[in-house]
């Protein structure tokens, strides 16, 4: 299952309106648009970058400046913010007038907080001021200094992702480093949610990335020797501290995760495709029960791990959403110390990491398809009493399974 497609993805998308909720009702959501953030770099030329570099100045400059006067006059409301400041803002910072409505719309937004000025150089564009020409993959943007059209360098991936986008809103013009990106709003038709038939659990670890409740898992060994390999080459460099260490370092930086990245699109899309060819519901724990998971000692190796479960989540969720499988996010309370056979929770009953042994009954199996057949109990038992809510569907599994206790691999319940 060692599928590490080394394909470079340069791509980060984001799904928007996320909420995992402990109590995630299987709700067949019949929504028909979703929309996505598609990440694409742009190369601009010199004169074109000056231009796109005064934008984004000025447009900060003007959020922090409407920001002062909303805060002084104590105006919010998008409407008598824009009478109150609209023609400054275009002759003040030579905007125009759709870039002068969006850092309006941006800073009403605002309402509420304890505002903190605008540091990032970032420009939202609507779809007026922005257009993309999808065959010669141009985007054209407007300036404090006229219409500027900038090549973009865009994966296969990005390329089809721009294709089947229903329609283009935008987006955001941002720079990262020394380089500028557009971060184009996206629409897509959403398939209407399947009715599912059955559920997928997966339970998600470090040594074995994903295992799923058919049995069948993901390893994480090659993701952690790579980590191990950029980690080792990381103290090298910084030990040495010359200026082309430094340089080769903040090279390597970023390598790690993009690699992490395409593991991540690869069983994203493995688990998806597997669900939507067997009419199955994917489900996955809670949030809460990844950061618990993580428990390692170093904090830099935390924030890694913690990123790639996040990202595989995402992953899942936006792959799903697009072939209409529903995903249900359950309690993850007990998923691995729970005998699927006879109900009882020990901690005991994983005496390994890789190992289950109920200390009731002697059932035994592998640990992480155990935690997955456990998953997807409660989250069929949230799909059969909805609401009741995924929390409290952590439903005695001996009332739906009945296994062989000396099976090493006990076939799975017949609704998985
Ligand atoms: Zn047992």
């Amino acid at each position: 299952m060692q599928e590490y497609v080394t394909m470079v993805i340069a791509m980060n998308v984001l799904e928007e309106n996320k909420n995992h909720s402990l109590t995630s009702e299987p709700c067949y959501n019949h929504s028909s648009m979703s929309t996505l953030s598609v990440k694409c770099k742009i190369v601009p030329d010199a004169i074109t970058e000056e231009k796109l570099s005064r934008t984004a100045e000025n447009f900060t400059e003007a959020c922090n400046y409407a920001l002062k006067v909303a805060k002084e006059k104590n105006i919010w409301n998008k409407f008598s913010l824009q009478r109150a400041i609209y023609k400054e803002l275009r002759e003040k910072f030579g905007l125009s007038a759709n870039l002068a409505i969006q850092v309006i719309i941006r800073v009403a937004k605002r309402k509420g907080r304890r505002a903190k000025s605008f540091k990032s150089r970032s420009v939202t564009y609507d779809q007026r001021i922005l257009s993309v020409n999808l065959d010669k993959e141009i985007v054209s943007l407007s300036t404090v200094n006229g219409r500027v059209k900038v090549p973009m360098h865009i994966s296969d991936y990005q390329r089809r992702m721009l294709h089947e986008a229903k329609s283009i809103h935008g987006g955001h013009l941002v720079k990262k480093g020394n380089d500028w990106y557009i971060h184009l709003t996206c629409e897509y038709d959403t398939p209407s949610v399947i009715k599912p038939k059955g559920v997928l659990g997966v339970d998600l670890g470090i040594i074995n990335i994903a295992t799923d409740s058919d049995g069948e898992t993901f390893s994480g060994k090659h993701l952690l020797s790579v980590r191990e390999r950029y980690r080792r080459l990381r103290s090298r460099l910084q030990k040495k501290g010359t200026k082309s260490a430094k340089r080769l370092l903040k090279k390597i930086s970023g390598r790690e995760r993009r690699f992490a990245n395409d593991v991540n699109h690869v069983i994203s899309k493995r688990i998806v495709e597997k669900a939507q060819r067997t009419g199955r519901a994917i489900v996955l724990e809670d949030l809460k029960g990844i950061r618990n998971r993580v428990r390692l000692r170093k904090p830099q190796r935390t924030t890694m791990h913690s990123w790639a479960f996040r990202d595989l989540i995402q992953k899942i969720e936006y792959k799903a959403q697009r072939t209409g499988v529903p995903v249900v996010f359950v309690e993850p309370k007990n998923t691995s110390r729970t005998c699927p056979s006879c109900g009882h929770i020990e901690k005991a009953n994983r005496p390994t990491q890789a190992l289950f042994k109920c200390v009731a009954c002697g059932y035994s199996g592998p640990a992480d398809y155990i935690a997955a057949m456990n998953i997807a109990v409660r989250g069929w038992a949230a799909f059969i009493q909805p609401n009741a809510g995924a929390q409290s569907a952590t439903c005695k599994p001996q009332t739906v399974i009945q296994f062989e206790t000396d099976e090493i691999l006990p076939g799975p319940p017949a609704f998985l």
